[in-house]
């Protein structure tokens, strides 16, 4: 591992196939950007030169992958492309029991459902959106249990996706053990900017949760890029391949969520898996309600197959080496510009930090949605907000939810683009950050009461 550290790691990998991309001109862009009430999510695909909006159901699959979409089986039940699905699982990530989801918000809506009694606490570490929605639909209440690092993203901490042992002794000494349906962890913590945990400070967790009888139950959307992290940052891991590293984190929990569109480089599809063998049969009587029979669970039979295959494809050393290196190296083009990011660079996205940024329009000012509109329009490159308008209003007072973080995110795909596409998007943030006083705030015009930045619309502030 030494040796390979200092040198180059190219992408495993070569094109076979490309798809042409769309140069655009700034005036267009402009006119683009004003019809989706400049919210990134709503401008058309057609009309984005480098889309780092998100990591989600973006990556490129393989020609096995490809291959194996030939060999769907779409009988409707018992399809052989469940069992492959269901054997990778259990020998990647070790769960006895899996249930198909049509994407991982699924798997969070059954999960949070069975699980969850009104009135429950649900500790994270760091909320994720769509995760939140749901343990707070079926009733149950997000208690943040990050350290508080995570919060700073100038802190270089290396495991800023750390739980805050502390956090938890007192949540159970305020509200008592009963009140707590269980511990949702996430490796690579998405709102803190891709950040992991350590091995040694999982072991704690799950050792606080045994003796206190609750389980844990993974978020595992990134876990193969917090095992690269932990192969590269935390001693007794070094040279250790990701697949081995990837096991003994999962055997720390009861079972996971997935959302299949990160890690398990496809277009669409998730899981649930799990240990419990009595919640795996209630899972199974509501994905069939909400999704679909539960060797399918709202995918089709080569969908099946492409997860599978991609389950095997992830846990390759030098694939996730060369992914998570190339989010580094997108980290180091905008750093040597001079543009501020969350350090460390997380493992899917380099967060820029649009406060410091953007210091002169204040955050009920939207300055990361701002900031995001103005990339696009500068150079047709798509990135996403990830601050106050992502962070939502508070269910008990109605008031915004004011985070420490108001970012921009820059999502890198897998296996998509190539580092001169990096290039033109670092040097678009530096010309931005160089005429930075130029950039204003928005006012909000439209604002859904669920998940509100999917859907919220704006309109700059004249003064
Ligand atoms: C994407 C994501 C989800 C939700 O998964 P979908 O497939 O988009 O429904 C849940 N948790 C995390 C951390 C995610 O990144």
């Amino acid at each position: 591992m030494a040796s390979m550290q200092k040198r180059t790691i190219a992408e495993p990998y070569r094109i076979k196939v490309v798809e042409p991309l769309r140069m655009t001109t700034r005036e267009y862009r402009e006119e683009r950007i004003r019809e989706a009430g400049y919210n990134t999510f709503l401008l058309r695909s057609e009309d984005v030169y480098i889309d780092l909006l998100t990591d989600s159901g973006t990556s490129a699959m393989s020609d096995n992958q490809w291959a194996g979409m030939m060999l769907g089986d779409e009988a409707y039940a018992g399809s052989r492309n469940f069992y492959h699905l269901e054997a990778a699982v259990q020998e990647i990530y070790g769960f006895r029991y899996v249930v198909p989801t049509h994407q991982g918000r699924a798997a969070e809506h059954i999960t949070s459902q069975l699980r969850i009694k009104r009135g429950q606490y649900v500790p994270m570490n760091m909320y994720f959106t769509t995760t939140r929605e749901h343990v707070e639909r079926a009733g149950g209440i997000f208690y943040d249990c990050i350290i508080d690092e995570a919060h700073d993203p100038q802190n270089p901490h290396p495991f800023k996706g750390n739980v805050d042992l502390a956090k938890l002794d007192h949540l159970v000494q305020e509200k008592g053990r009963d009140q707590i349906a269980y511990l949702s962890i996430a490796p690579c913590v998405n709102m803190a900017g891709g950040q992991p945990f350590s091995m040694a400070n999982l072991r704690e967790v799950a050792a606080w949760a045994d003796r206190h009888g609750i389980p844990i139950i993974f978020d595992a959307t990134r876990a193969v890029e917090n095992a690269y992290f932990i192969q590269q940052r935390e001693p007794g891991y070094e040279g250790k391949p990701v697949r081995e590293i990837l096991r003994e984190m999962m055997s720390y929990g009861e079972g996971c969520t997935m959302s299949s569109k990160k890690d398990n480089l496809v277009n669409i599809g998730g899981f649930i898996a799990t240990n419990n063998e009595q919640f795996f049969t209630r899972a199974k009587e509501m994905v069939v309600v909400f999704e679909g029979l539960h060797t399918y669970g709202g995918l089709a039979g080569r969908d099946m197959e492409a997860i599978a295959r991609g389950i095997y494809e992830m846990v390759d050393d030098l694939y996730i080496a060369s992914r998570v290196r190339q989010v580094e190296y997108l980290g180091g083009r905008l750093r040597e510009g001079g543009v501020p990011i969350v350090e460390p660079v997380g493992g899917h996205a380099v967060f820029v930090d649009a406060k410091r940024f953007l210091p002169h329009v204040p955050q009920e000012e939207f300055p990361a949605q701002a900031l995001a509109a103005a990339l696009y329009v500068d150079s047709g490159v798509r990135g996403m907000e990830r601050g106050i308008v992502s962070a939502g209003r508070d269910p008990a007072t109605g008031e915004h939810r004011r985070p420490n973080l108001e970012l921009v995110r820059l999502t890198v795909p897998r296996r998509v683009y190539t580092n001169l596409h990096m290039d033109v998007v670092a040097e678009s943030c530096a010309a931005l950050y160089a005429d930075r006083e130029s950039i204003r705030g928005l006012k909000m015009v439209y604002e859904p009461p669920e998940l509100r930045f999917f859907q919220a619309r704006f309109e700059p502030i004249v003064p």
